[in-house]
């Protein structure tokens, strides 16, 4: 199924969402129609205006080892992906936005944790055999963190970068309490403006989960893992709603990775805060000497 028609499924159950799939063969026009449209309806017991925005998600997905050497001289590897939307399509599609009155065109795009750490580890058990310059940073790495082989050394790196983003993300958009994973759509623009951390380079459109903040904009958020659907009443209804206490809900005892209780491990190597999860989950952090 694709990622539209899944999004879809979700977001039609819910009363607040009025969804239909836009494309070339039903709609005659001579600009690109979006991939969908989607009407948001009735927030605050129906006091709120109706917003209607397209969505596109016809993007390329991409996967890279970022190798860094910092200012200090100390080389490191980060896992990271892009998504890269197509900046002609995007104006075709801004046409029929603009010409049918709409709020906006939004980008949807997919996070999927698996996907990400599988892709992860395959590149970086690819870089170990091939690249000196990997090689030389997981082994620092499992020297570091105590590991006693390469391949749970990867799977670290793998899920810290994932973590590393994901969190970022989830900072930004106030919703620490959720997965991170599923489904964002993410207006293409801000303000009359393009929205700030969305990259264009060459022609293209770039998502790049770095930029974390750009996420401080996004419409609608579908939590995949516990199928909740949260829409950006800040955005949407322009009001202040009461802020979260997020940051008080994260205590010492719980690993930020995956929710679980930490422990202190003891081995032959040293000692260590680690998941109690372990080994589905590698989180580890040590005490500051
Ligand atoms: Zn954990």
């Amino acid at each position: 199924m694709s990622v539209l028609n899944e999004l879809f499924e979700v977001l039609s159950k819910d009363l607040h969402f009025n969804v239909s799939k836009l494309d070339s063969k039903n709609y005659d026009q001579n600009w690109k129609v979006p991939e969908g449209f989607i009407s948001i309806i009735g927030l605050e017991n129906a006091k709120m205006p109706v917003f209607y925005y397209g969505i596109t998600n016809s993007y390329e997905k991409k996967f890279e080892i970022k190798k860094i050497v910092s200012p200090k001289g100390q080389k490191q590897v980060f896992a990271r992906t892009y998504f890269i939307f197509d900046r002609r399509d995007i104006i075709e599609k801004e046409k029929y936005v603009v010409a049918n009155a709409f709020n906006g065109l939004l980008l949807l795009i997919k996070l999927d944790k698996k996907e990400f750490i599988g892709k992860a580890v395959n590149m970086l058990t690819k870089g170990y055999e091939e690249d000196e310059f990997i090689r030389e940073v997981l082994d620092n790495i499992k020297e570091k963190n105590m590991f006693d082989n390469i391949d749970e050394t990867i799977r670290f790196v793998a899920n810290r970068d994932y973590n590393w983003l994901i969190g970022r993300i989830k900072y930004n958009m106030g919703l620490l309490e959720y997965s991170g994973q599923g489904y964002y759509l993410l207006p293409i623009k801000t303000n009359m403006q393009i929205t700030s951390g969305i990259k264009i380079s060459n022609g293209k459109i770039i998502i790049d989960l770095e930029n974390s903040h750009l996420f401080k904009n996004f419409i609608v958020y579908v939590d995949s893992v516990n199928n909740k659907i949260i829409y950006n009443k800040e955005r949407l209804c322009n009001k202040n709603p009461a802020i979260l206490d997020i940051m008080s809900k994260i205590d010492d005892n719980t690993c930020p990775w995956c929710g679980s209780k930490l422990r202190i491990v003891r081995t032959k190597k040293g000692e260590f805060l680690g998941c109690t999860n372990y080994p589905n989950c590698l989180y580890r952090r040590f005490p500051k000497k």
